[in-house]
């Protein structure tokens, strides 16, 4: 006892620790503050800031600071240095990729999770966090109207979860892989559209199938699956021994937000036993909706599905929440459990450490949760229907334009569209739209990201950001066509 009290002693100075209390309180309070005067005010700053690369790099020091330095000058350097420099994901007028939102309610989560700081690896770790995420996805779930036997669990983001749900998918056909791994096995393959997202791809690679492990299936006109395509490569390559790992449907594609012929791909998924994953991280959502259901009618016999709620339903990035009809397949494919997480309580209680490759977790379920309280159904309902709309009324616009073309059908909260003047040849006119595009996100005052689809430079706007509206939408249009002026002065 003597001798611990003199260690005491000799420990240094009480300026070790953590922030004092009353230092935390002012300046979680002036944080506060700037944040609600930041989200009152969002419209005000460029959208898309004036920078050049490695401007932020040349203001700050090569080291760390050898002594502390005062919280003013650390806020000041984010304010003036660092806030500057930013693409404003929050801003409404930011309608490039897809649009997305940190909502109040979901700041404020994201605000209490790092001040806990809990890590639900396991369930003793934090057993609220881990229950938590089994209701707060399961909310999602009736949402969406997904049957019970879908198990959720939340990960980073939708490149992890499709990581993970093919992971299963191959442990399900190669059950010998876990133990020797693919050296020696006949080639497997993995089915997306031309138009699927590159993390399938980088998913299929990951797992040790190789590029050629992916096989790309042709979409039609308007950029969805050729489910007749689909049947004929399973066919052929079962002919030559391949073995069909997966076949990845997208509801809501990145380029143009195609939504994939889910009730056809189904019944070949069933018909040939092979895993089916559903990726609707952007277009997922919008499930909630009952005029929407025509386009998910065949997804709920899914092996699994991705959606992101910090894509177009108002959570803080990162969550994006994996659906397994049968959870223990994910398990199978990646519980090792050392004896040092071993768990002797809680027994029942899931191990989400076991549904992926990361043991810490962050406590992500806690914004999903006060997103779906403070919104409720028919709040999200409302906001996503206004978004709809909004995109409805865009693409109106660019249809009833000269010179204007709308690429792709539009279905969810994303146009693709293309200023494609008769005078100008293809290549002109790729041209004149990555100028465009260009000069409208130089103006700070929107921004929007091109895609290639069909070999042609096509533009691209998304709405889903909760600040969205009217105004924004239209001023956005505007700034299009005075930007197609610009171009081409000269040139017609
Ligand atoms: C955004 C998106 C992804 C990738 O999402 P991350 O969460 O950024 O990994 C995958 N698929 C689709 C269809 C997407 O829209």
């Amino acid at each position: 006892m003597e001798r611990l009290r003199e260690g005491a002693e000799k420990l240094t100075a009480p300026s070790s620790g953590d922030m004092p209390p009353e230092e935390f309180r002012r300046y979680a309070h002036e944080t506060a503050d700037w944040i609600a005067g930041f989200l009152a005010r969002v419209d005000d700053v460029p959208v898309y800031p004036e920078v050049e690369a490695g401007d932020l790099i040349r203001q700050l020091p090569v080291d760390a600071p050898t002594s502390a330095e005062p919280m003013d000058e650390i806020l000041r350097d984010f304010r003036e240095l660092v806030f500057p420099g930013l693409t404003h994901w929050n801003h409404p007028a930011f309608f490039g990729y897809f649009a997305i939102s940190a909502s109040g309610p979901g700041i404020l989560a994201e605000m209490l999770a790092a001040a806990l700081n809990v890590n639900a690896m396991v369930w003793r770790s934090s057993p609220a966090a881990t229950e938590l995420e089994g209701v707060a996805t399961a909310w999602l779930r009736r949402m969406l109207g997904l049957p019970q036997d879908f198990e959720g669990v939340i990960n980073d983001t939708a490149s992890s979860s499709s990581l993970y749900a093919l992971a299963a998918a191959r442990e399900r056909t190669y059950p010998k892989a876990h133990d020797e791994g693919l050296f020696g096995q006949p080639i497997g393959r993995v089915y997306g559209s031309d138009q699927a997202h590159s993390s399938i791809e980088k998913a299929v690679l990951t797992l040790g199938l190789g590029r050629g492990g992916y096989r790309a299936i042709t979409s039609d006109a308007e950029f969805r699956m050729d489910p007749v395509a689909l049947r004929a490569a399973i066919e052929e390559d079962r002919q030559a021994g391949v073995r069909p790992v997966a076949i990845v449907a997208t509801l809501g594609t990145t380029s143009t937000a195609s939504i994939d012929p889910i009730a056809e791909i189904a019944e070949i998924a069933a018909a040939e036993d092979v895993w089916l994953h559903v990726d609707a991280a952007y277009g997922g959502p919008v499930a909630v909706l009952p005029e929407m259901a025509g386009y998910f009618s065949g997804w709920e016999t899914a092996d699994s599905i991705v959606v992101n709620p910090h894509k177009w339903l108002f959570t803080p990035i990162d969550c994006s929440v994996l659906y397994c009809r049968r959870p223990q397949d994910l398990v199978k494919a990646f519980s090792i459990v050392p004896e040092y997480l071993s768990s002797r309580e809680g027994d029942g209680e899931r191990s989400l450490m076991d549904y992926g490759v990361s043991l810490g977790r962050r406590f992500r379920s806690l914004k999903l949760w006060f997103v779906l309280r403070y919104f409720g159904r028919t709040g999200i309902e409302s906001r996503l229907r206004e978004h709809l709309e909004l995109a409805a009324l865009f693409a109106n616009w660019v249809e009833e334009a000269d010179e204007w073309s709308l690429e792709a059908p539009v279905h969810l909260g994303t146009i693709a569209y293309r200023f494609a003047p008769g005078w100008a040849d293809s290549a002109v006119q790729d041209a004149l739209n990555l100028r465009i595009a260009e000069l409208v996100n130089a103006s700070g005052q929107a921004f929007l990201t091109h895609t290639s689809v069909g070999g042609r430079i096509v533009l691209r706007l998304s709405i889903g950001n909760l600040r969205t509206t009217h105004k924004h939408v239209a001023g956005a249009w505007a700034l299009l066509r005075q930007a197609a002026v610009e171009a081409t002065a000269g040139l017609a």
